[in-house]
């Protein structure tokens, strides 16, 4: 009985040892994964009702094999069986470079990907301009609601910076707003104290003078009237 080693090999002589699906030569010595060693291909494939003879198969490579599976040989051109060929042993020979190939490939991917939608977005935007400036009188309700909010943003600064004048130092937080007008003047004063406290002075003063000036004249008066 024969085993599929010695199989392979009496289709290797038959076939003079080329692989049937990319015309190229097969090397008997290699075994196992690698993609260039000899398999037995069945012509039409066992799983479409091909049978396991010897005028259904013939010599092939394994990556070969692989590429065409269930399908029909003429699925693929012999050009394409070397090409996947090819692709199979650089892959088991540089596993490294090939993973590195593939995340190339994702990166570029992803480059593209992202262009793509930084290119929607712009159109978008394009899009949305072309819209607003069709659309004059929204525009120019737009615009007319950005000289208000301007003109309003102004007036507010303004408002403060005077506020914070006022209130610099006064312990009143500027923007506590006093009850009344009366509460309002009581913490102008309060923060004015300096002020208050001169005029305070002043005018205890000027009663003492006044007072002492007229003690001592009342005082002389009664001695002119003791006299
Ligand atoms: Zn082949």
């Amino acid at each position: 009985m024969k085993t599929r080693r010695t199989a392979v090999t009496d289709l290797y002589y038959f076939d003079k040892g080329i692989c049937w699906l990319c015309q190229g030569p097969v090397d008997l010595e290699l075994r196992g994964l690698d993609p260039r060693s000899s398999e037995i291909d069945h012509v039409i494939p066992v799983s479409t009702g091909g049978l396991d003879v010897w005028g259904n198969v013939s010599l092939s490579h394994r990556a070969c094999n692989i590429l065409k599976s269930d399908r029909a040989a003429d699925q693929f051109t012999p050009a394409e069986y070397r090409a996947n060929l090819e692709r199979m042993v650089f892959r088991s020979t540089h596993p490294d470079l090939w993973l590195h190939m593939i995340i190339c490939r994702r990166e570029t991917e992803l480059k593209e990907v992202s262009r793509e939608l930084l290119g929607t977005r712009l159109e978008q935007k394009r899009l949305e301009e072309a819209r607003l400036r069709a659309d004059k009188p929204r525009l120019r309700s737009l615009q007319d609601q950005i000289d208000d909010l301007n003109v309003r943003a102004r007036q507010a600064k303004a408002y403060i910076r005077m506020h914070r004048r006022a209130g610099r130092a006064s312990s009143v937080p500027i923007r506590s707003r006093p009850a009344s007008m009366l509460g309002y003047w009581c913490s102008y004063a309060w923060s004015r104290r300096a002020w208050l406290v001169t005029l305070y002075c002043v005018c205890f003063r000027s009663i003492g003078v006044v007072s002492l000036f007229l003690a001592e004249h009342i005082a002389r008066s009664e001695s002119d009237i003791v006299k």
